[in-house]
């Protein structure tokens, strides 16, 4: 094992170290060198040294060098060093952190982040949170806990009855909300089509003044960071029109939400915190390796209600149960990542690192991990 996870460290190491060099995207060659995988299913084992070393050979030239600072696609980021660094030590420890009991350090880390997390975004402290695979799984996430809030109020249990026969909730979103918050919707059952998508301005924004008038039931969901123009809605007029009229509001900051860590920044996303859900991605702004969204809502009852596991499967203590805040049970420690990342970056790196990354993506520190989110 010693020799293997050294070698491959070496390996590694050394991608890293040629990214600069190298094209950006694979080579026709190194495409062409894809072809070997396709094979039928070997019947013979392999030694884990070759197995590395024929993924090494066909796999890391075929790689977009995304890991590097001349990628520029997107917006989603590298890796810091001490995240990279962790992610290995986690994988070798292969912590299942999905039940408190299971993995004490899982879980303390877990709440340790949460805490970091919540007071460096300037979101309500008391807020529950979920560590999950992206901002597709974090709007799911907190929809859930919207969908669960708003049918609560209204008497149904959605959880419990589903949602045939439920009040309908009045979904409103921005005419430029990103696609994967559609497809959230569509997956909880309150349709892609059905939501009424409120006009935006010429930079995408959603035009507070033009929400529908909202009864019963009712969910906005604003978007903190416009992926085409890197506009923010007008929050806190969001916020006041859609909670003076009882609905719950969301907030997708897949890259957006860190703008709060910036002092030249932060004053994008003032209004935020008067939401009552956001999800973001630690794998964009904060260059940790995928895969790994949060997930946060200000009630955090009514998160653990939509996510809970109905039947005692295994022993709940007094303690807080990392997957009664999640859609799964095992997955990874990835709030590992996450710890490392803004333990070695501190609130001033964190600063930096987004600060110097949305003011100029050439003059990014070096280091600095990949270029995060050229907004
Ligand atoms: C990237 C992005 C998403 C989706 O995030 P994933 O991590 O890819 O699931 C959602 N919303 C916005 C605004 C984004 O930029």
């Amino acid at each position: 094992m010693q020799a293997l996870l050294t070698r491959t460290a070496g390996i590694a190491a050394r991608y890293l170290e040629t990214l600069e060099d190298r094209s950006v995207a694979p080579t026709a060659a190194a495409l062409e060198g894809l072809k070997e995988l396709v094979e039928p299913m070997p019947g013979q084992p392999m030694e884990p040294a070759q197995v590395l070393e024929t993924l090494d050979r066909i796999g890391s030239p075929a790689t977009m060098g995304m890991a590097g600072r001349r990628f520029f696609g997107f917006v989603i980021g590298g890796s810091l060093p001490a995240a990279l660094a962790a992610n290995w030590l986690a994988g070798a420890c292969d912590q299942c952190p999905g039940l408190f009991v299971a993995s004490l350090i899982a879980t303390a880390l877990e709440e340790v982040c949460l805490a970091w997390l919540l007071d460096v975004l300037k979101l309500p402290a008391q807020s529950g949170g979920a560590f999950v695979t992206g901002a597709t799984v974090a709007n799911f996430t907190a929809l859930a806990a919207a969908r669960h809030s708003v049918l609560a109020r209204a008497g149904w249990d959605v959880e419990a009855d589903g949602l045939f026969g439920a009040p309908p909730i009045t979904v409103a979103i921005g005419d430029e909300a990103h696609p994967s918050l559609i497809k959230a919707l569509g997956l909880l059952g309150l349709g892609r089509s059905r939501v009424v998508r409120v006009p935006v301005d010429s930079q995408g924004r959603l035009v507070a003044a033009r929400i529908p008038a909202l009864q019963g039931p009712a969910i906005v969901c604003m978007q903190s960071g416009n992926v085409n123009t890197g506009a923010f809605d007008p929050e806190g007029e969001i916020c006041e029109r859609a909670h003076s009229q009882g609905a719950w509001v969301h907030v997708d900051g897949a890259f957006g939400l860190w703008a709060a860590v910036s002092p030249a920044h932060a004053h994008l996303t003032e209004g935020v915190a008067a939401a009552d859900s956001w999800a973001t991605d630690a794998h964009k702004w904060l260059n940790v390796p995928y895969d790994s969204g949060l997930a946060f809502v200000r009630d955090a009852a009514a998160l653990k209600s939509a996510m809970s596991l109905t039947a005692a499967y295994l022993p709940q203590g007094e303690h807080r149960e990392p997957s009664q805040y999640t859609p799964e049970l095992s997955r990874r420690a990835r709030r590992v990542e996450i710890w490392a990342a803004l333990k070695s970056l501190g609130r001033a790196g964190l600063a930096d690192l987004v600060g110097a990354t949305a003011a100029s993506p050439l003059d990014l520190p070096k280091n600095c991990g990949k270029g995060a989110a050229r907004s």
